[in-house]
């Protein structure tokens, strides 16, 4: 059956035998937990915007003809890629959270050049085999999650040198059908409410590593898995039954760490093993694409400037100057975070598979300041909220039959405001600022698709400081005007800025 619904999606889910634990305990349904749900309800979303708005939300499929899932399509054109970061900056809005889907998005494109070009190299036939895979997932409008990151023991230490074999996932058996995985993958986002995950490795792979370069698709049921679920600040307020407290009933994200005991792959879904010399590039491409995915985080930043203007005119306070002022702020943070990421976007080149690739150097830029912004952004709304957001009293007490009045008489601000929608909106800033979704809005914007450093590091590559050198030598009268030929040869990077925009 193909999946075209919330309810269907959700439906999807019932009753697979996978082993998820959380707080010690083994879950038996994973879709009726008040914990996880919120992060199913986040994912169902995902194909309820399929239903309203399908230009937005999906694509005709080149493999089934039919519409699927926007997240499951393989970009080849620049109009592609800007779709993508317009519809995650949709569900940013509609959801307040990480809605999960980006990661194994952006690893199915990068895989599909990466396997085109390992191909060309190595004589393989993976590209082949990952085309009908991908078939397979459009005809069920599947999700796919996406397992990248190891969890790594010694930093200094490559795959192959760890005291440990099984800090990185790894080939451990093979037979005739196919081969046996193990190991263990940190923060991964939605796996639990994915249907299938690619294991890809996380780094650059020497000869040494070989076991370490392997890539497969399984189903997240597949025997030999189990996911521990990450747990996350004010989680056990899900498990109260209210709905203020909670501050985003309906959605949230979701982490686990994912273990592989001898997880088995067959053949045919195998797009890389061995080939460690193509780690570094796919690794590089996924990061591309998915460090301007986090203009997600653009679309959960208009929530929360909407919460912070909100609870000044609860308070009584919008016309004041310097409110608006902060709110300008954090709007011009939060818009430069969209705009780095869907420039990125729009200087989008075709790989040789013709699968379109994003800008690098302004992805990385992208991610960069969503280390930064929504931190400064979170502190401007939690200004505006005041500290009533962090020593107000509970739902309980408010529904409470004696306390509860003096809730109402001494929490009230502007007349004609309820205090229970004062209590919400204040609920609702310090779920995306400490609470559940501060995990994705806060210190996913820092870590995930790579810490600062890392994209300091890919920034630091192809910043071209030789060229911008020579252009400077010039206009000082150091080096001769007649020079400029020569400086162009050594563009680089600003041959991809430069190159006239498709029609
Ligand atoms: Fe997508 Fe953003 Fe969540 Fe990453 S953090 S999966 S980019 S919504
Ligand atoms: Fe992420």
């Amino acid at each position: 059956m193909k999946i075209e619904t919330g309810d269907q999606y959700i439906d999807s889910l019932r009753g697979r035998n996978l082993k998820v634990y959380l707080f010690g305990e083994r879950v038996e349904e994973p879709v009726d937990h008040p914990i996880m749900r919120p992060s199913i309800n986040a994912v169902a979303e995902t194909y309820d915007l399929g239903v309203r708005a399908p230009e937005l939300a999906t694509v005709i499929s080149p493999f089934t003809g039919e519409r699927v899932s926007r997240f499951l399509n393989i970009c080849t054109s620049t109009r592609d890629l800007v779709l993508q970061n317009k519809m995650q900056r949709k569900l940013g809005q509609n959801t307040g959270t990480c809605f999960q889907r980006c990661v194994g998005m952006d690893a199915s494109n990068a895989l599909y050049s990466t396997t085109y070009e390992m191909d060309e190299a190595h004589g393989t036939a993976y590209h082949d085999r990952f085309k009908t895979f991908l078939t397979d997932m459009h005809r069920h409008n599947y999700v796919v999650g996406g397992a990248m990151t190891d969890v790594k023991g010694d930093r200094s230490l490559a795959p192959h040198q760890q005291a440990d074999p099984d800090m990185f996932v790894r080939v451990v058996r093979r037979d005739d059908q196919g081969v046996y995985i193990s190991g263990a993958k940190a923060h991964q986002t939605g796996c639990v409410n994915s249907h299938w995950m690619l294991v890809m490795p996380t780094m650059r792979l020497s000869e040494a590593d070989r076991d370490y370069a392997i890539i497969g698709a399984v189903p997240v049921d597949a025997e030999g898995i189990t996911y521990i679920y990450g747990r996350q600040s004010c989680d056990m307020r899900a498990m109260e039954g209210g709905s203020i407290d909670t501050g985003n009933n309906l959605y949230g994200g979701q982490e686990a760490m994912v273990i592989f005991d001898e997880v088995f792959i067959p053949h045919e879904r195998i797009f890389m093993d061995g080939e460690y010399d193509y780690a570094a590039l796919l690794v590089e491409r996924f990061t591309a694409y998915h460090r301007r995915s986090y203009v997600c985080k653009s679309g959960v930043g208009d929530v929360l400037i909407g919460a912070a203007a909100n609870i000044a005119e609860m308070n009584g306070v919008p016309k004041a100057s310097h409110i608006k002022d902060k709110l300008v702020e954090m709007t011009h943070l939060n818009e430069t975070i969209y705009a780095t990421g869907i420039a990125a976007s729009y200087q989008g080149y075709a790989t040789k598979s013709g699968c379109y690739l994003c800008d690098d150097m302004i992805a990385n830029v992208c991610k960069h300041h969503v280390t930064k912004l929504p931190y400064e952004i979170a502190r401007l709304a939690q200004d505006l909220a005041g500290g009533m957001m962090v020593t107000m009293p509970s739902e309980a007490d408010l529904n409470h039959p004696e306390i509860g009045a003096l809730i109402k008489k001494y929490l009230k601000a502007k007349e004609s405001v309820p205090v229970e929608d004062r209590m919400r909106m204040l609920r609702l800033i310090e779920n995306m600022t400490l609470g559940r979704n501060a995990v994705g809005y806060l210190t996913e914007s820092m870590h995930g698709a790579g810490s600062p450093q890392a994209q300091r590091i890919q920034i630091g590559r192809a910043m071209q400081l030789e060229y911008k050198k020579r252009l400077s030598r010039v206009l000082a009268g150091i080096d001769s005007i007649d020079e400029r030929e020569t400086i162009d040869e050594l563009t680089g990077y600003f041959e991809r800025v430069f190159r006239v925009p498709e029609a």
